[in-house]
């Protein structure tokens, strides 16, 4: 068995004994959603995160591939993986990048052992597709900086342990922005709960006066904050999330689904386009891992993905629907659809919005 098959195995494996013992339930968008910090840790424990990251910060020192396989297994089971997605997915290649000696001492171990929760600090109220007009500031202060505006869908702030603030320390537009790692909870910063319309908890507005954030928890250059934030979106953009967040809705509704059903040939097809999104995202990671930008690829690939996405809820919708199904659906698999159809609206809009992605690519085509 080559190494990558045996990776595989292991992940499955881990992830059969988590279900067997009832450990969670699958859910959609559970990148997002399934906050579980024991399953992050039992994960962490057996080296299962942060694979790409070097041996001595408790990583395999592995290759993008053999990453890609641990998080598709992980998606594709709808296991909770949310506490630790954005520290694996994200702060760790910056901090591995950009970050100090310490900063890497002190965060890459806890984020390979599934203790770094980490909150993005990008958006704000008139900032979200116009990111380089964001206003939150930091001002120098002795030893640090201080901190002054308001993030605004901040995922997770509310349970997380830091969040990574991007603000203005001097310059206009893309210029002048750096990226401060905010330690949480602070009394100096302020999350309000933004609840969903089902009551849930999930994003925050999180604001900050003259907030205190020592000169060790800036991370990366002054002023290259901008620069940093499209590498670590680009991380976001180019991920498997798209063609797997809604993968155990779909998996639940096959049992009842019969073969003469006309849905069937959309099931099919649906199947191919993960085969092709998977191929396309396999290139795209190595591409990354290379250091390449792939500044039109990533949006191309993120606005194709999140488009499928929204298409497998109306399939999803479309198939309870179809009379000649040969069983009823299960409960289980009802309850995923109206998670799934919950989230759908947000599968086009978070981590850039697909109008103004095509933006993007238009401009990229253009040049
Ligand atoms: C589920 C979810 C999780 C999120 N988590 C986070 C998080 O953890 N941290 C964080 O910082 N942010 C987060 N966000 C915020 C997200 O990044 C922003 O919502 C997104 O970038 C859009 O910004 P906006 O909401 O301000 O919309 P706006 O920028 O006001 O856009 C409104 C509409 O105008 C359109 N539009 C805007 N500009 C253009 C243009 N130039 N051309 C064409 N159309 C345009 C947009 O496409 C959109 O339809 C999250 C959002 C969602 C839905």
């Amino acid at each position: 068995m080559s190494d990558i098959t045996d990776l595989r195995a292991e992940i499955r494996s881990f992830v059969a004994a988590e279900l067997a013992q009832q450990n969670f339930a699958p859910h959609c968008d559970s990148w997002l959603i399934g906050f579980d910090p024991d399953f992050s840790a039992r994960l962490g424990a057996r080296g299962l995160i942060g694979l790409m990251l070097p041996k001595e910060f408790g990583g395999r020192g592995l290759g993008v591939n053999e990453r890609l396989v641990v998080s598709e297994e992980l998606l594709a089971a709808g296991a909770p993986v949310a506490a630790h997605w954005f520290a694996e997915r994200q702060f760790a290649p910056s901090v591995l990048r950009h970050g100090t000696d310490a900063q890497q001492q002190e965060w890459l171990p806890r984020v390979t052992a599934g203790n770094a929760w980490i909150s993005i600090g990008l958006s704000e109220a008139d900032a979200g597709s116009d990111l380089a007009a964001i206003r939150t500031r930091a001002d120098k202060v002795d030893g640090g900086w201080a901190i002054t505006g308001a993030k605004l869908w901040s995922s997770g702030a509310h349970t997380a342990h830091a969040i990574v603030v991007l603000a203005r320390t001097g310059g206009e537009r893309h210029d002048g922005l750096t990226q401060f790692i905010v330690r949480l909870p602070n009394p100096a910063v302020h999350i309000r709960p933004i609840p969903l319309i089902s009551g849930e908890h999930h994003f925050n507005e999180v604001a900050f006066d003259s907030s205190f954030v020592p000169d060790g928890d800036v991370l990366g250059p002054i002023g290259n904050g901008w620069n940093q934030a499209m590498q670590e979106l680009a991380f976001e953009r180019a991920g498997p999330e798209r063609y797997l967040s809604t993968l155990p809705m779909l998996q639940a509704l096959l049992p009842g689904l019969g073969h003469s059903s006309p849905t069937a040939a959309d099931l099919g097809r649906c199947i191919a386009e993960i085969t092709s999104f998977r191929t396309i995202n396999q290139r795209v990671a190595e591409q990354l891992s290379a250091g390449a930008t792939a500044s039109i690829e990533i949006p191309l690939l993120k606005s194709l993905g999140t488009s499928f996405e929204q298409g497998t809820v109306q399939l999803a919708l479309d198939l309870v629907a179809d009379a000649s199904r040969a069983f009823p659906p299960s409960d289980q698999a009802l309850a995923l659809l109206r998670e799934a159809q919950f989230q759908s609206p947000g599968f086009t809009i978070r981590g850039g919005t697909n109008e103004v992605l095509r933006g993007i690519i238009s401009k990229g085509l253009s040049r």
